[in-house]
This record gives structure tokens, C-alpha cells and sequence, in this order.
């Protein structure tokens, strides 16, 4: 037995998953909204033959041999990570899996209804459910007493804990919040009225297609279009698909989204073409992944050097609308900060604080005995507390996320990690590389490159952690982001420190 006989199994592992991937794209771009039903039967059949393929008698034996072999780096990345696929999904009984799969798509259901009409009760018994049988799937995997909600984060993050979070959290909890409790009583205020003036899509979409490319999006290997919610995905490294959402009358919108998917897109693009059609050829972490995403929309995007050259070009496209609004008065607009009910709409300096109560919610809910009625209150709780806000509805209160009701459970903290990470980064490539003039200069072959080198090409070979201390030299270290947050704010509202 050698590796090419894996290679095999591989190969129908990763099309049948190409397969599953453009079903998904299709669905959210371009499919016809009743032809779901249908679908979803096709969908199912190629589902079953993947977890098949993936489980299959043949390939255990194969991958527990293979173990033992003298094998490439990645190919013994991709034995590793295969074994660690099979662990996950044959610890849980099939019935109760399947079981669960139907819970969530009825659960999905029955969350859009109840965010609709309000009514967190007719919800409550599926979150109810969802939140115990992922409970009980993560005590079957239980080793060493290991904290039940730290299995189901090492499947996000590989490698982070809830120890290292409650202390990222806190750090937040004493810097962030009395920062945005300053901002929120200075004097200085903010007019962005004209970010809701009307902007026609058709300009939009030149100008988001254009500034895609400046930022290094290939479209060789490349597509954008739009759906619902911006997203990315990809079937290898030369095929990546990114998808925007233009509103008439929001500019930022859509421009911050395409810079933010362009992102996530550089990493899928960048990874080695030895790994690309494996099981491992793509980003390593939802946190790892997330920080690319935010080190070009926020870090690059939202930063003067990168608009000197960018605005006038914008203005030009939307003479009418900018021709009066300054440079200063344009950064100032991208970068306002404002505490709103809707996550997915927050600014940069609120966005932790959204991602920080839904994590503490979750804990709570796995390891102290909590009444799901008591909720909808410890949620709005939070948000009084952390934003000064108090949510009027459970619909854009509790109910605001799909998340949950999809059973992606420990799956938010990956947002402020991946946030953190970027803060990382950019501070380190600040001090070592050209990084600041390449912005200035739009030199994004410069930074699409050495982020390519020193993270992307390895796909999922290693950590967040590894990756972290192989560039840097250090592992997560949040003090970066709580600086960079601090600095950029304060310069901006013009506060004392
Ligand atoms: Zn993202």
C-alpha cells in the first residue's frame, strides 16, 4: 500500500465536496428560489457518498498504515488531518447524527419564521435541543475532563481554550468598554449622511470589481457575484468565488464587503499547488481565515494610506454625492463608531464587544445549568452593559443569528480571534516589512505575496498558533489588537489619554 492509493479515495472525497460546493454557490447566487425541495435530494445523495468516502473500511486501514510511512511533509498533514475527520464523525452514533441533521434543517425553519413574528418561544425547545445534543456529541469525544465547550472550539480553532479566550475576553471587557463609553460622551461627532445618499448599483459595481483587482483579486481564477449575504468559497486554488451585496443607498456596504471577501479570496488563491485538491488545501482555521479577511478590509481598508490614492478616483465616480466631502471627512465616515443591535453591521471597535456576549452566552449555556427561558433577558443584559443599548425585540435580540439554530456552536469566538490575529500581523509586518509603503503605493503583488509565503501556501498543514509563531515569533497575543483599537480610536475622537 502506498500513498497513491489514498490519492483515490482523495480524489472522490475532494469532488464529491466540489460538487457539494457548487450546489451551495448555485443556491445562493443564481438557482431558482422553489428548486431548494428538489435539490436538497441530490444534495443527500452526494452527502452520504462523501461521509462513505471518507469513512470507508479501505481507507482506515489505509490511512493507519500510512501512519507509519516516510511521507512528505503534507502528505502526512493530509493522513493526519483525515484520521482527525473520521475521529470527529464516527464518535456520534449514526442515528443520532442523522437525527440531528434533521433537527437542524427543521430548526433552520423554524428560527426564520420566529425571527419574523418575534417569537423566541416557538424557537426556544430547538435551541433547547441543539444546545444538548451538541453538549452530549462533545462528551462522547471527552478526554482528560477537558472543558465540554473547548471540544467544540478545537473544531473551529485548533489549539485554542476557553482559558485563553476568558483572558482575550477580558482584556476587552476592561480596555474596549470604557473606550467606547469615552467615545460615546465625547464631543466630537461624526456626519456620514452622505454614505446614504443614493449611489446607482451599476457604478457601484464598477467601482467594487476595480478595486477587487487593485487589491490583488485574480480573475483568471476568480468570480464575483451577488447574493443575500457576502461570502466566499472556492473548489481549488484557481477557482474562487467571492459574492457582494450592493444596497442604493449605502456606498460602504458593498465596498467593504468585496474588500473583505477579496481577502478571504487571496488566501484560498495563494495556497500551494501541492495541497490545493487535498483535503487540506485551504485555509487552516475559520480564525486564520477571518483574519485575512479583516487585515485587508479593516486594517488596509479602513486606513488613510490606502484611500490617498483610492478616493479621488472615488469621488470622481460619485461626483455628485462627494464632490463636497473631504478626505478627513470620508476616513472619519468609514471609521465611525456607533453601537447598533445588528452584529453583522457593527463598526470595527463594537464588532469584539457583539462577538464577546454571544461567547459568554454559550459557556454559560454549556457549563452552568441555565433556563433557556432566562435568555432573551441575560442577552439584552449584556447588550445594556457592554454598548449601552437594550435590544426592543427578540428578533434583533437573541434571534439575530442563524448561527445557533444551524448548530454552529463555538463558532463565533473564531470572529474576534480572526480580528485579533490581523492586529497581530499587521504590527509585526509593520516593523519587519515595506508594509505601509505598499499600501500607500497599492504594491498589493508585495503583501499578496509575502502573506502567500509565510501563511497561505501551507493551507491547513499547520495551526493558527504554529503559523503565528513561525512568522512572528510569538503565539496569539491580544495585547496588539487592544493597542491598535486604542491608538486608532483615540487619534480619531480626539481623546486624552
Ligand atoms: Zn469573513
Amino acid at each position: 500500500m502506498s500513498y497513491q492509493d489514498l490519492v483515490k479515495y482523495m480524489n472522490k472525497r475532494q469532488a464529491l465536496n466540489g460538487a457539494l460546493t457548487l450546489f451551495e454557490w448555485d443556491q445562493e447566487t443564481t438557482a431558482p428560489h422553489k428548486s431548494i425541495d428538489k435539490t436538497t435530494t441530490y444534495i443527500g445523495v452526494l452527502s452520504k457518498e462523501l461521509f462513505e468516502t471518507i469513512t470507508d473500511e479501505n481507507v482506515i486501514k489505509l490511512l493507519h498504515e500510512l501512519e507509519n510511512e516516510d511521507l512528505t511533509l503534507s502528505q502526512k498533514s493530509v493522513v493526519k488531518h483525515w484520521l482527525k475527520d473520521i475521529e470527529r464523525l464516527e464518535q456520534i452514533p449514526a442515528d443520532e447524527y442523522q437525527a440531528h441533521s434533521e433537527l437542524l434543517i427543521k430548526a433552520q425553519h423554524v428560527w426564520s419564521e420566529a425571527k419574523l413574528t418575534n417569537n423566541y418561544q416557538a424557537f426556544e425547545p430547538y435551541l433547547k435541543q441543539i444546545f444538548e445534543n451538541e453538549k452530549r456529541f462533545a462528551s462522547y469525544r471527552q478526554v482528560d475532563h477537558k472543558p465540554l465547550y473547548d471540544i467544540l472550539l478545537d473544531d473551529y480553532e485548533p489549539g485554542f481554550t476557553t482559558k485563553e479566550l476568558d483572558a482575550f475576553f477580558e482584556q476587552l471587557r476592561n480596555e474596549i468598554v470604557p473606550l467606547l463609553k469615552a467615545i460615546q460622551q465625547s464631543n466630537y461627532k461624526i456626519d456620514k449622511s452622505y454614505n446614504y445618499k443614493e449611489y446607482p448599483i451599476v457604478k457601484q459595481k464598477l467601482f467594487n470589481k476595480y478595486i477587487a483587482q487593485y487589491i490583488g483579486f485574480d480573475y483568471n481564477c476568480g468570480i464575483i457575484k451577488e447574493s443575500e449575504h457576502p461570502f466566499t468559497t472556492n473548489l481549488h486554488n484557481c477557482d474562487v468565488r467571492i459574492t457582494t451585496h450592493y444596497y442604493k443607498n449605502n456606498l460602504e456596504s458593498a465596498l467593504f464587503s468585496t474588500i473583505h471577501e477579496s481577502g478571504h479570496a487571496t488566501y484560498e488563491l495563494n495556497i500551494a499547488n501541492d495541497l490545493s485538491l487535498t483535503p487540506i488545501g485551504t485555509g487552516t482555521s475559520m480564525g486564520m481565515h477571518e483574519s485575512q479577511s479583516r487585515f485587508y478590509e479593516n486594517m488596509i481598508g479602513k486606513n488613510p494610506l490606502f484611500w490617498k490614492n483610492l478616493y479621488p478616483k472615488l469621488q470622481n465616480v460619485f461626483l455628485n454625492n462627494l464632490e463636497d466631502i473631504s478626505f478627513d471627512r470620508f476616513m472619519d465616515g468609514i471609521n465611525k463608531v456607533e453601537p447598533i443591535l445588528i452584529r453583522t453591521e457593527a463598526d470595527e471597535l463594537t464588532y469584539p464587544l457583539h462577538i464577546m456576549i454571544r461567547y459568554e452566552i454559550e459557556k454559560k449555556i454549556f457549563h452552568e445549568d441555565i433556563d433557556y427561558d432566562e435568555l432573551p433577558r441575560l442577552w439584552n443584559e449584556k447588550y445594556q452593559e457592554y454598548l449601552g443599548i437594550t435590544p426592543k425585540s427578540d428578533s434583533e435580540g437573541i434571534l439575530q443569528d442563524i448561527h445557533w439554530a444551524s448548530g454552529s456552536i463555538a463558532y463565533f469566538p473564531s470572529y474576534a480571534i480572526g480580528s485579533a490575529v490581523a492586529a497581530q500581523i499587521y504590527a509585526y509586518m509593520k516593523e519587519h516589512t515595506h508594509l505601509e509603503s505598499w499600501i500607500e503605493n497599492g504594491q498589493f503583488n508585495m503583501i499578496k505575496a509575502y502573506l502567500g509565503e509565510h501563511i497561505h501556501q501551507y493551507g491547513a498543514i499547520y495551526n493558527t498558533n504554529e503559523l503565528l509563531i513561525k512568522l512572528t515569533g510569538e503565539a496569539f497575543n491580544p495585547k496588539y489588537y487592544i493597542t491598535y483599537l486604542k491608538d486608532k480610536y483615540i487619534k480619531i475622537y480626539h481623546l486624552k489619554r
